[in-house]
Order: C-alpha cells, then structure tokens, then sequence
C-alpha cells in the first residue's frame, strides 16, 4: 500500500480522563505514515482510518512516549546547574543551549543537591486519542525521500516549509 499523507485533528487524554493536549482551534495535523512524525502506536493505527471518520486509538506507553526509567533520575550538585536563582520541585529545564537537549524535571532537593528526572513527562502513559481523519492523500515522491509531509492532507504537496531542516 501507498504511504499517505494525513491530516487529522485529535484531542489527547490521560487514564483519568484528563485532557493533556487538542489541535481544537489549531490547524489539523499533517503527517506523512510511517515516518516517525507521530508516535508510533498512533501512527500504526490510523493507517487503515478512512477520511471522514472519528475514533478512539488507545496507545500503551511502550508504543507512546516509553515506560519509566527509574535509572534516569539522577543526584546532581546543585551548583552544576545551569539554572539561576530558586529551584522548584516540578520545574523543567533543559540541560544544554541545544533545543534539541534533553529536558529534565526536578522531583527532589536535598540540600546542595537536586534530583532530576530525565523521563519524558507522558513516560510510562497510556494515552488516549480521540481522533477525526479531515483528510489523506498519497505522498508525493520529494515527500518520500524527505521523510515528512509538505502541507497538508488538502494540498498537493508543494516544498518544504520554514525550518524544515531537510535542506
Ligand atoms: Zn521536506
């Protein structure tokens, strides 16, 4: 089967039902399958979605954002930081000028030093996705060998974006 691009609105809940993240008022979602742009466990299951339809995927945290390491919380001195004035417990932080480095929670200070979490904050979640498929098409040739949709599931897939970072 063609690999497709699709465009979807979605409204994410915890196991308690809670919302934690909805497109509602954005844009839908513009994605090319099988590409890393979604997590996995959601990516797998829209595949046989047809447009027009509403439903509800469930994704184990294995296929989601990972289960919890306990080995990623660490003791570090506080003074090794690089974060200025008060610390909070729950507050989040990356650990380099990187976007891409990796963000850490603080779950703990005991007196010089702060223990961190470098789990994800949705590790070990089951997520839940309502999801409404507004349209799908077949990528296009510079969308397969860029690994990513241009535009959405409505246009006829066109060239990169701003920022892409495909060039
Ligand atoms: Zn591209």
């Amino acid at each position: 089967m063609n690999r497709r691009i699709v465009s979807f609105h979605y409204t994410l809940r915890d196991p308690e039902g809670r919302v934690l993240d909805s497109s509602a008022g954005d844009p839908p979602v513009a994605y090319l399958e099988g590409a890393g742009q979604i997590i996995d466990g959601l990516d797998e299951q829209l595949r046989t979605v047809a447009v027009g339809v509403k439903t509800r995927v469930q994704v184990p945290a294995a296929r989601a954002y990972g289960e919890r390491d306990p080995e990623q919380v660490q003791r570090v001195k506080r003074t090794l930081l690089p974060v200025e004035g008060e610390l909070q417990i729950g507050e989040t932080f990356r650990t380099g000028e990187d976007r891409q480095a990796p963000v850490v929670t603080v779950v703990g200070i005991e007196g010089d030093e702060v223990l961190l979490d470098g789990n994800h904050p949705l590790a070990g979640v089951e997520l839940t996705f309502d999801v409404e498929i507004v349209g799908a098409r077949e990528a296009t040739a510079e969308e397969l060998s860029h690994g990513h949709a241009h535009g959405g599931a409505g246009g006829g897939g066109g060239s990169c974006g701003e920022g892409c970072g495909c060039h």
